[in-house]
Formats: C-alpha cells, structure tokens, sequence
C-alpha cells in the first residue's frame, strides 16, 4: 500500500473536546487542519459522556496549573456560551457537611477556594439548605 502524496500542516488526532479545541485554534491560525478520528463522529467518547458540569476550581492546590487553567477556562467557556447562544446554567451546588464534625472541612474548601479566585461561596445553614432542595 503507497503512501498517499497528499500534505497538510498538522494533524490533530482525536475529535474530543480537547482536540476539536486544538483544531479550531490552528485552523482560525491558517493552518491546515485534518482531525483523525476513530469512531464515526466528533464527540463520542469521554466528551460527549461526562457530568456535564463547569467545574468552579474550588478544590485545586492553590498556585497550581490545574487551579489556574479551571477558572480561566471557565470564565472563558462562560463567555464562549453566552456570546454564542449555547444554554447552560448556573445552577451552583451544594458541598454538605453531612455532620459537626465535617465543618471545619467545610471551612478548608472555602479557603483554598478563595485562594484560587473563587470567592462567590456562602455557607448555608440545614434550613437554608431545605429551602433550595427539599427532597
Ligand atoms: C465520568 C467522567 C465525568 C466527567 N465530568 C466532567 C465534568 O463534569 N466537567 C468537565 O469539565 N470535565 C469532566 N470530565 C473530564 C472531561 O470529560 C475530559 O477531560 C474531556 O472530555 C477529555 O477530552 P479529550 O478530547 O481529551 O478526550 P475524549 O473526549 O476521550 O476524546 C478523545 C478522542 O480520541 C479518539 N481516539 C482515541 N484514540 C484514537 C486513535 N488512535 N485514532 C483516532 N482517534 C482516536 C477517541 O475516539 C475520542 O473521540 C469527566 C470525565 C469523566 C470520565
């Protein structure tokens, strides 16, 4: 079998999220794009099978990469969404101290959340908690 005498300038291998997000920066670059993918369309494996959540970066060593990348990636996902139309919610969640003993836990989240920029948290009390969730 002959090596086709066909050239691009990259090749991104994989049509997840994060390779589709390659290919679209080097193609608006100029550059020639072909995406190899194995199954028959974009988005079939992890991508298109996760939890669907735009992760805060609340829980991140603080200085960190992944600290960093997560609340720059959300706020630029935020902004991708809502200039485009795309739904989505902003729904928060509920991290529960399930008894006393768990709330100093609770106390370490809300720190190294403030440390890595995510400031909007607030501590609710059960009734709180009822009022948003009752079941
Ligand atoms: C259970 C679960 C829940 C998650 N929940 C969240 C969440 O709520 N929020 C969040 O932000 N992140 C979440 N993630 C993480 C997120 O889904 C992944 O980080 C992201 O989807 C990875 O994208 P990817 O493009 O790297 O990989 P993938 O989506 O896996 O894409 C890789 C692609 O490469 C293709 N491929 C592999 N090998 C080859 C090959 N040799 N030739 C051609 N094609 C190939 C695959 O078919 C696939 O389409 C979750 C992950 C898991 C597992």
């Amino acid at each position: 079998m002959g090596v086709p005498d066909e050239k691009v300038d990259c090749i991104v291998i994989g049509a997840g999220v994060v390779g589709l997000a390659i290919a679209r920066r080097l193609a608006l670059e100029g550059r020639e794009v072909l995406v190899v993918e194995a199954e028959d369309s974009p988005g079939l494996g992890t991508s298109s099978r996760n939890s669907e959540v735009i992760h805060a970066g609340i829980y991140y060593p603080k200085g960190s990469l992944k600290a960093q990348l997560c609340v720059e990636g959300k706020n630029a996902l935020y902004r991708y969404c809502e200039a485009r139309g795309i739904p989505h919610k902003r729904i928060g969640k509920l991290i529960v101290a399930a008894s006393d003993a768990e709330l100093p836990i609770l106390e370490g989240i809300r720190t190294k959340a403030a440390d890595n920029g995510v400031a909007d948290l607030e501590m609710l009390s059960r009734a709180d908690v009822e009022r948003l969730e009752p079941e």
